[in-house]
């Protein structure tokens, strides 16, 4: 087997077989073999009977069917757990990635002996102003404090070396924020620009909150330094304390002046207990990750793994 497309699908119903069909047109007469590896990920709608329609096809079909929805994260795991080619491409089933870029990434693969990925970033967004501003910002930030490089507009749309998919496969931890992983690992990976399409039906899966979420999943995945903070600022506010302690005490025995009291103290009071909980919130974060992670559980449940009639050899 040369190709694993690694396919993860939620609530996909009208968009597997298009994907299939797609695959099919743009892989015809490719002198290599090639399978398809689906991942429901606990799709509510008829998604996964859909998939075990395609198994009668002539394509090698393998369907890794999640006990409930897992999350992309886990649905690539799950793929790339599962896929055997020597090269693997991660793809969406909404058509936004056309097949035949893939097609074009194992030939840069072939040509160019020296990369063990190719990735594919957006051009041009079909994005919202203030999306693009907010991504921007995430990826200065995290770019600023975490050592694993994040490019900018980087998808999840990659063909990979077996090599790079078993390290990838290595690094079994809970909260898994790919983009960051797949850095992590190493190995030279070259990055093209391609153009998003539209999707073909259904909607996308991601609100504003649930990517500010996945934002904040990559910080805490990747950089302790939000635990500095609490540091940073206690120095700080010391810093400052003494300060004023110094021109209290002045002011009393020079001047004589009291020091005005209320108003001081109520801020004071407010100001240090915001940054105080503020501290112990982001290092619940952390607590809260080392604890979930300590538990062992598995990434995914897969219900049943299905391989078509192609497999059977
Ligand atoms: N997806 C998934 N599990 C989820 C959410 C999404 O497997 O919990 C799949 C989805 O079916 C699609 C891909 O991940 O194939 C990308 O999702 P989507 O199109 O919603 O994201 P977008 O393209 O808008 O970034
Ligand atoms: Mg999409």
């Amino acid at each position: 087997m040369k190709l694993s497309l690694v396919v993860p699908c939620y609530n996909e119903e009208k968009n597997v077989s298009l994907f299939y069909e797609a695959v099919k047109k743009d892989f015809s007469g490719v002198d290599f073999e090639y399978e398809l590896v689906f991942v429901n990920d606990g799709s509510r709608d008829g998604t996964f009977k859909e998939l075990q329609k395609l198994c009668g096809g002539d394509l090698p079909v393998k369907i890794v069917n999640f006990s409930r929805n897992f999350g992309k994260e886990s649905a690539m795991y799950a793929g790339l757990k599962e896929s055997e080619g020597d090269y693997v491409t991660v793809i969406d089933a909404d058509l936004q990635q056309r097949p035949s870029i893939a097609l074009d990434m194992v030939n840069m693969l072939d040509a160019e002996p020296d990369y063990d990925c190719i990735a594919a970033y957006q051009d041009e967004r079909k994005e919202s102003e203030l999306l693009v501003f907010f991504k921007k910002r995430f990826y200065n930030l995290i770019n600023k404090f975490s050592d694993t490089e994040f490019v900018q507009g980087a998808s999840d749309f990659r063909t990979f070396r077996r090599p790079m998919v078993e390290a990838i496969l290595q690094m079994d931890e809970y909260f898994r924020f790919s983009k960051g992983l797949f850095s992590w690992v190493g190995y030279n990976t070259k990055f093209i620009p391609y153009e998003v399409e539209e999707r073909a039906t259904g909607t996308s899966k991601w609100s504003f909150w649930k990517l500010f979420k996945y934002a904040m999943e990559g910080i805490f995945a990747f950089t302790t330094a939000p635990l500095r903070i609490s540091t940073v600022m206690g120095f700080v506010t010391a810093l400052i304390s003494v300060i004023y302690l110094i021109v209290v005490v002045v002011q009393k025995l020079a001047f004589g002046i009291d020091v005005p009291g209320y108003a001081t103290t109520v801020v004071l009071i407010l100001l240090l207990g915001g940054i105080q909980l503020c501290c112990i919130g982001i290092i619940g974060e952390y607590i809260a990750r080392t604890y979930i992670q300590t538990k062992g559980r598995p990434i995914y449940i897969a219900k049943n793994v299905i391989k078509n009639h192609k497999y059977e050899k």
